[in-house]
């Protein structure tokens, strides 16, 4: 269930407004004909409730049919294999170990972080690393686990004039207000998640699709709720969507109750350090245009003595943040690091297969939820043997200048 964000905090349109003056386009659907460029965001929200994929697709059901059944609390700790094919799994739950076995297949969805980790545990990975946790090694694929990617994001703050930011929901007495009449009402504060406007830009001429993206937000907080000040604010998060950094989850126990090793290795590489210096001048441009000039305090991060590169790094480098978005440890494809076919499948084995944000080859464009679920509707059709959807041709926004210059006006 999607809906478009509501914008009725006045500083979302300024945003809006502020990347129109600054040379973008607007767009009134990131997610249609036309990505670049400043607009609504959407939720996945229904009736002031984030709608989670169990939300939407298992509560409807549950209750109806017997041939699914869930169990909640349950740690799956293995793959069980006869030969290549899976033939079970087996689970934690209360203190005990127990096996179910399958008819069919087993499908792993535990996501980019566990997907791989339980293939490690089931003997499917890199030789040398099963070696050295001491699992039998059943399928050599160097793959499981490597190409780990994410988004990294900063936010650029300021405070604000008037007093019209989110601030007071930072404090403790509102946010239990918000939460009782969130409860009781499902409305206010509580049924979004205040990214109401954001946008998609290219960080430099030559460049065909947006590389950068923004959450503005409406107040200046950081993700743990911390303020920066007392006060007012306001922030854009601004990072880079296809990096080129590549990172890892290695298992480090047999035990699968013991995390894994994950190294996201952020900005390795020199493309992805210029794109979010070129993000945090772009984004200083933006916050400094007239639409803002009624709202705008001191900027409060990076902060005026963030001007160099050199010190615009240290800025990324001490206060860049995960975006959330792991992906790519399972890649689909072909080729020696790859680990699943093309319908999900993992090369090598039967009967197994791996269907979450882990078999995208690549970080995709933008946000990671949506996406994650239809590769789960495709792959469903493909498991079904239902006839897919006929492929689309429904054509989509390149600026006709991208060779030359770096902003497209509507
Ligand atoms: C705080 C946060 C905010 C986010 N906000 C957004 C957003 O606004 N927009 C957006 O597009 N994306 C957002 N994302 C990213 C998005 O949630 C993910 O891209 C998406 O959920 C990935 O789906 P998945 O199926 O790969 O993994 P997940 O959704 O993580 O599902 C994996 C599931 O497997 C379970 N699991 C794992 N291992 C085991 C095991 N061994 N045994 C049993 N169960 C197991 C986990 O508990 C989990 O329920 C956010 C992520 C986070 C963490």
């Amino acid at each position: 269930m999607v809906t478009t964000a509501p914008c009725e905090n006045p500083l979302f349109q300024t945003f809006i407004e502020a990347g129109v003056e600054a040379g973008y386009g607007y767009t009134e659907d990131q997610n249609g004909y036309r990505q670049e460029g400043f607009g609504p965001m959407f939720m996945t929200v229904k009736d002031g409730v984030r709608w989670s994929t169990a939300k939407a697709y298992l509560d409807p059901i549950s209750s109806q049919r017997n041939n699914l059944k869930i169990s909640r609390n349950v740690l799956v700790t293995r793959v069980l294999f006869s030969g290549n094919r899976a033939i079970g799994i087996e689970i934690f739950k209360k203190g005990r170990f127990s096996i179910i076995h399958c008819d069919r297949e087993v499908i792993l969805c535990g996501g980019s972080i566990n997907s791989p980790q339980l293939l490690h545990l089931s003997g499917i990975g890199p030789a040398d690393l099963l070696k050295k946790i001491d699992v039998r090694c059943l399928i050599d694929l160097p793959g499981v686990g490597e190409n780990l990617q994410d988004h990294l994001e900063v936010y650029v703050q300021h405070s604000c004039k008037e007093e019209i930011s989110l601030y007071p929901a930072l404090k403790f007495h509102v946010q239990a207000r918000v939460l009782l009449q969130w409860m009781f009402t499902k409305k206010g504060w509580g049924t979004s998640n205040h990214f109401e406007a954001g946008a998609f830009i290219r960080s430099r001429a030559g460049i065909r699709h947006p590389n950068l993206q923004y959450h503005f937000f409406p107040v200046a907080a950081n993700y743990d709720g911390r303020a920066p000040v007392k006060g007012h604010g306001f922030q854009a998060h601004m990072g880079p969507m296809r990096p080129t950094s590549r990172g890892f989850v290695r298992t480090t126990s047999k035990d699968p109750r013991k995390p894994p090793a994950i190294q996201f290795n952020y900005m390795q590489t020199e493309q992805d350090r210029q794109e979010m210096i070129e993000g945090v001048r772009l984004t200083r441009e933006i916050f400094a245009q007239k639409a803002f000039d009624r709202y705008r305090g001191p900027e409060l991060a990076p902060g005026a003595s963030a001007q160099s590169d050199d010190e615009i790094m240290e800025f990324v480098r001490s206060r860049g943040e995960s975006a959330y978005h792991p992906t790519s440890t399972c890649k689909m494809g072909r080729g020696e690091t790859a680990v699943v076919d093309p319908e999900g499948r993992v090369h090598g084995a039967e009967n197994l297969r791996v269907i979450d944000a882990s078999i995208m080859p690549s970080v995709v464009s933008g946000n990671t939820n949506a996406p994650t679920i239809m590769m789960a509707e495709k792959l469903a059709d493909k498991i079904r043997q239902v006839e897919p959807l006929a492929p689309s041709d429904a054509p989509h926004f390149v600026a006709g200048s991208w060779e030359t210059e770096q902003r497209t006006p509507s």
